[in-house]
């Protein structure tokens, strides 16, 4: 029976990068015996204009009702001045509300023939291969009270009295399963957490602390280690190496994970998956809608089509079609083929737009 997929494009980039990756999951999951129904919906921007609301429920619905979802990007200049709650980027806050999408995975590995990519020198970057393990349901972005109050300044000099606050906020049983999350992917690499806190000022960070600490106990092949935020940050510039599996709660681990996807060198290159109770997943590249090469194909597809390697994994168990994606992302690599975004300042090599790299790595797939 044929497995569904469905599809959301979303804006800029998107559409291009997820057809390559839909292209490349189709002849991976032949080689394991997977035959996929894709539904395409809408998302984001294209979403807000179709139906004025960046996500409807039926996409929720249709989600439901599938084995994995494949997303490309949201957002773009266009829709930019809409007021936050109707802008694309609701549109992905709602969806991994709704689907209880609660883990967040963001591999950042640097490939070999890559490592001249990364903004720091190559013997700090060679043989980087992390995983950072981000809560994504809950935290300042979704904690109460939220809001904006007061007047801003006069035309006649009066003083403004604005505020405006958001909440952290986090209940144990949500630090505890995404604490698990970490320790069974640590089990899968180099048994290594490292939980990343403000527990010297937050109360929340202290929650998060002794949570861990319990989780941790189930655990005791794996080591943990506790790190400060903003030590972290130092550290992930200055010795990238010595982290295996980060955990940390919603806020630092968006800004650290985007911080660790630097040090691969492009936003093109990095996957991710978002993950319910149960093992249900939406999978998509790391970097946004980029509206600057927008239709024009110099997009890099290698984030969605490894993106489509985690779906495999994770949602079907399909750990040999995953490999062989990735096994032929980096073939292509190593062979010399660069989209734009992953030359070197003042490199000039031809580079591939993005049709060329998906039926580059598509080949690559057929090469055995
Ligand atoms: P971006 O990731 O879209 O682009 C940043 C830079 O990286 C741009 O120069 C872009 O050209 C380049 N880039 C990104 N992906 C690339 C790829 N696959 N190949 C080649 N180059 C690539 O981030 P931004 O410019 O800050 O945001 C643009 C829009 O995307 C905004 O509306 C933002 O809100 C949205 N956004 C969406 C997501 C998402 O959908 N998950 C994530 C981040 C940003």
């Amino acid at each position: 029976m044929a497995e569904r997929i469905i599809l959301l494009p979303g804006d800029g980039i998107g559409p291009e990068v997820t057809e390559q990756a839909r292209l490349v999951l189709v002849a991976a999951g032949k080689r394991a015996g997977l035959e996929f129904d894709f539904v395409e919906e809408l998302i984001g921007g294209c979403s807000i204009d179709a139906h004025g609301t960046p996500l409807r429920d039926e996409v929720i619905e249709a989600c439901r009702g599938s084995r994995a979802v494949l997303l490309g990007a949201v957002g773009g200049p266009k829709w930019d001045d809409m007021p936050v709650d109707v802008r694309p980027e609701k549109g992905l806050l709602s969806i991994r509300k709704a689907l209880g999408l609660f883990a967040n995975l963001r591999p950042a590995a640097v490939m070999p023939a890559l490592v001249n990519a990364s903004a720091l020198r190559p013997e700090i970057v060679e043989g980087v291969d992390m995983l950072v393990v981000r809560e994504l349901t809950g935290g300042i972005y979704f904690g109460e009270p939220r809001g904006r109050e007061g007047k801003p300044p006069g035309p006649n000099g009066e003083k403004g009295t604005r505020r405006a606050v958001n909440a952290m906020a986090y209940a144990e049983h949500e630090i505890e399963r995404i604490t698990r999350v970490a320790f069974e992917q640590a089990r899968l690499r180099r048994n290594h957490v490292t939980h990343v806190h403000k527990a010297n000022v937050l109360d929340v960070s202290q929650l998060w602390m002794e949570v861990v600490d319990e989780v941790a106990r189930d655990y005791a092949d794996v080591e943990l280690a506790h790190q400060l935020v903003d030590s972290c940050a130092m550290l992930l510039v200055q010795d990238p190496k010595r982290f295996d599996v980060i955990v940390t709660g919603n806020l630092f681990g968006d800004i650290l994970s985007d911080e660790a996807a630097m040090i691969t060198g492009s936003l093109g290159m990095l996957p991710s998956a978002s993950l319910a109770e149960g093992g249900f997943g939406l999978f998509e590249p790391v970097h946004g809608s980029a509206p600057d090469i927008a239709g024009k194909d110099l997009a890099n597809p290698l984030a969605a089509i490894q993106s489509a390697a985690m779906l495999l994994e994770t949602s079907f168990g399909a750990k040999d079609a995953a490999s062989a994606i990735r096994e032929a992302v980096t073939f292509v690599l190593d062979a010399g083929h660069r989209s734009g975004d992953l030359l070197l300042p003042g490199e000039t090599r031809e580079t591939v737009g993005c049709r060329r790299m998906g039926e580059l790595v598509l080949a690559a797939l057929e090469r055995d």
